[in-house]
């Protein structure tokens, strides 16, 4: 038997060659193992080899030639088999040493070593000697043939399918490991966080798809705005660390550039002798290039992967990159870059939770004014302004502060209670900002909050902060408020309130009660004032003065005042039914109302869909509404006096209307505070403001009622002055319409008896 010639020094020699390239990343390619089919002859006659390799010696299959390896005996195969790479093809003999010492082998390749891509074609001399059906299966046994069945052309086909099979199979497997190895880098990848981590993943993750230590780089493509590409280094790998946050240019890193440059030219993957570009599509003409240092080129399949890996891996470069963006935008202002609200509220939360908590202060710091100086100087003025100011918060109040823009022109300032306190933070605007050489002194209104006291969260802090705020600016001195306990009580008492007032509406909880209005000189009834009232199912009584406020401030009034409004214009027809047809129904119109584009023709429509005649119907507007807005009020007015109605300045005395002012309203009674008609038997000035109103009213030519009227004195005292009419507990008090009817066709007639 002659020594096996079998390329294993061949074979050997491709190893260290694929080690060496290994070493040398810069060495020329040399044809590996994979460059040839290795097709492995195992047969105990000598004749067989040489004719096999006779037979097939030239067969060369998509541009790769075939190499043997041969083995005499199942013994020496097993041995060899243990060490050869890549075998294709084994052409093996059924009967060698024992009659079946063939099929044995093939259980040995496929079940102890593991080999199950290497195709296996029986050959035997006798036909007899044929293996089971179920062995072929069982073994993977592409095929069996008898030796005289093999002429030269049969086994050169049989060979042929063989190898094209295994090289199928190769491939899918290749594949298979290779999208696994995807799968699995993408999973990787995703669990990652920031842009940078993602980057440095993605080169970790290519190095390991090819099998190779990693040396390269991961860039960013800068949109040119001057024409010179920019390619910032998001992440290095091994040799090409002392690269990170670069930026690469032409002039240095010239190799590396140019290929980054040419592959996001072409916008695709570039495989060069020695390195590999990869280009990874972003969105928004920010695409990614990664350049790596290679050892050996990469196969069909690798480049095939490292396409799916590229469009696999583009996508989330590009979102984690877009979260980095969004980040930044989602917890920092883009103007001041400062933390934004959002930011803040992490910062509070933290603070709160930490031992700071107890020496720290948070404030609000709202610029007073700043809307009018942003509209007078332009908006690029403003800007430069809130920087200004945004950075003489930051560096004058001290370090260890946090300083954030929550909204327009409202700062934040959160630290220890030394340096955040209103003493300081207001001298910081004692000095004007000069801005593009002009100067402009601002003012602030702070709303403070002490967060040692504050319990609640972060946002609840901040809440408290803004009612300080809404309180200190209420106030009107350019000045500072600090948030306490009650106040937190009052707004939540306030917002149940509202939520209550909602529901009493919707479930009928609410209805109107009419206080008749007297003539002095006779005591008789000339009409009613329509008030609102809200009994809760527990039969308490809430006061419209508590619940009035909370429906202007929630715009429930507008719904609210339209059905005061249609109730008592009902009541008033109903009482012209009745026989009361000189009767005069008030009804008290907020001024939330009365500013509702849509009130004029929620009045008209009142009066029409009731059949209430307008002139029985006074509106009455407060003093404080008459005096905000005066063109407005007078061309509102006027369309209202059109409509046939009257009006009535409520709570008269208590504001400071001008005199020429009122000339101009169209305006038909003052009605006299409650407060004076006191005044006139409590005070020793005497009858003074009630007094004045009477002349006023009797100057003007408008007609004059005193309100709250609750002993005979007053009601004297009142008609000597010559006030006309007046209403009061004195005379009657607010009642139901029911009542109403009742006390207009009994008690009333009584009462002027
Ligand atoms: P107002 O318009 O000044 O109404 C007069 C208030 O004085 C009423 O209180 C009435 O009950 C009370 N009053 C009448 N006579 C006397 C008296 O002799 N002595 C005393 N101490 N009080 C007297 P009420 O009903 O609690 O209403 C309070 C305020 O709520 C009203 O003040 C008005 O501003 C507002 N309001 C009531 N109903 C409505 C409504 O339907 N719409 C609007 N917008 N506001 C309403
Ligand atoms: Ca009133
Ligand atoms: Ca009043």
């Amino acid at each position: 038997m002659p020594p096996p010639i079998t390329p294993l020094e061949q074979s050997k020699d491709d190893q260290d060659d694929l080690v060496f390239l290994e070493e040398h990343p810069t060495a020329p390619a040399v044809p590996g193992a994979r460059n040839v089919w290795r097709v492995m002859i195992i047969d105990d006659d000598e004749d067989v080899h040489s004719t096999t390799t006779f037979a097939l010696g030239n067969l060369d299959m998509q541009q790769r030639p075939l190499e043997f390896v041969h083995a005499y005996s199942a013994g020496q195969a097993r041995e060899l088999l243990k060490h050869e790479a890549e075998i294709a093809v084994i052409l093996l003999d059924v009967v060698m040493e024992q009659d079946d010492a063939g099929l044995h082998l093939v259980r040995y390749i496929r079940e102890t070593l593991n080999l199950a891509d290497v195709r296996i074609i029986l050959r035997t001399g006798q036909p007899g000697y044929a293996p089971e059906i179920d062995a072929i299966r069982d073994f993977d046994i592409n095929d069996y043939k008898t030796k005289s069945e093999l002429t030269r052309i049969k086994l050169f086909t049989t060979v042929t399918a063989a190898i094209r099979s295994y090289e199928q199979i190769r491939k899918i497997n290749d594949s298979r490991r290779g999208l696994n190895q995807i799968v699995h880098a993408s999973t990787q990848l995703m669990s990652l966080h920031g842009v940078q981590n993602f980057a440095s993943g993605v080169l970790a993750q290519i190095a390991d798809l090819l099998g190779q230590d990693g040396n390269g780089v991961l860039c960013v493509q800068e949109c040119p705005e001057d024409g010179c590409h920019k390619l910032m280094v998001m992440a290095t790998i091994g040799s090409y660390r002392h690269l990170d946050n670069a930026t690469l240019c032409d002039q240095d890193h010239k190799p590396v550039y140019d290929a980054m440059e040419l592959t996001l030219g072409q916008r695709r993957n570039i495989y060069g002798p020695d390195f590999i570009t990869l280009y990874f599509a972003g969105k928004a003409s920010r695409d990614f290039v990664a350049y790596l240092d290679v050892g050996r080129a990469p196969t069909e399949i690798d480049e095939r992967l490292l396409e799916v890996f590229c469009s696999n891996v583009a996508v989330g470069l590009d979102n984690v990159e877009l979260v980095t963006h969004l980040h930044n935008a989602a917890f920092y202002d883009q103007l001041s870059k400062l933390p934004n609200r959002t930011r803040l509220v992490e910062i509070l939360d933290a603070t709160l939770a930490g031992p700071a908590r107890d020496e720290a202060t948070l404030s609000l710091v709202d610029l007073d004014h700043f809307a009018e100086t942003n509209d007078a100087l332009g908006h690029q003025f403003g800007d430069m302004l809130l920087v200004a100011v945004a950075g003489r918060l930051q560096t004058q109040l001290g370090d260890q502060l946090t300083v954030a823009r929550i909204g327009g022109d409202i700062f934040c300032v959160l630290g220890d209670s030394s340096q955040v306190n209103p003493a300081n933070i207001l001298a910081l605007f004692a000095h004007p900002f000069s801005i593009d050489g002009q100067d402009v002194q601002l003012s602030a209104t702070l709303g403070l909050v002490r967060l040692g006291e504050h319990e609640g969260s972060g946002a609840d802090a901040l809440k408290d902060a803004d009612i300080a705020l809404k309180r200190a600016k209420s106030q009107q001195r350019a000045g500072h408020f600090y948030f306490s306990r009650s106040m937190g009580v009052e707004i939540r008492e306030r917002v149940r309130m509202m939520h209550a007032l909602r529901t009493a509406f919707g479930q009928n909880q609410l209805f109107v009660v009419y206080q008749p209005q007297i003539d002095l000189a006779t005591r008789r009834p000339v009409g009613a004032e329509a008030l609102l009232r809200w009994q809760t199912p527990d039969g308490k009584f809430i006061s419209p003065d508590r619940f009035i406020p909370i429906a202007e401030y929630s715009g429930l009034i507008i719904d609210l005042g339209e059905w005061v409004m249609r109730t008592a214009c009902r009541e008033l027809v109903d009482l012209r039914k009745a026989g009361h047809t000189n009767f005069m129904m008030s009804i008290n119109v907020s001024q939330v109302q009365f500013r509702h584009p849509h009130f004029l023709e929620m009045l008209r429509k009142a009066l029409e869909d009731t059949g209430a005649p307008p002139e029985f119907v006074e509106l009455e507007i407060t003093e404080s509404m008459a005096m905000e807005e005066p063109d407005m009020l007078i061309k509102m007015l006027g369309q209202i006096k059109q409509t046939g109605v009257s009006i009535a300045i409520d709570d008269f005395g208590t504001g400071f209307s001008s005199l020429s002012y009122l000339q101009r309203l169209q305006i038909d009674r003052l009605k006299i505070d409650r407060a004076f008609v006191t005044e006139i038997t409590g005070s020793a000035r005497g009858s003074s403001i009630a007094e004045m109103v009477i002349q006023l009213g009797r100057n003007l030519g408008l007609a004059v009622i005193a309100e709250g009227v609750e002993d005979e004195r007053q009601a004297q005292i009142l008609q000597a002055l010559g006030c006309p009419l007046a209403q009061g507990f004195l005379f009657a008090r607010p009642m139901t319409a029911t009542a109403l009817n009742g006390w207009l066709s009994n008690d009333a007639l009584e009462g002027a008896a």
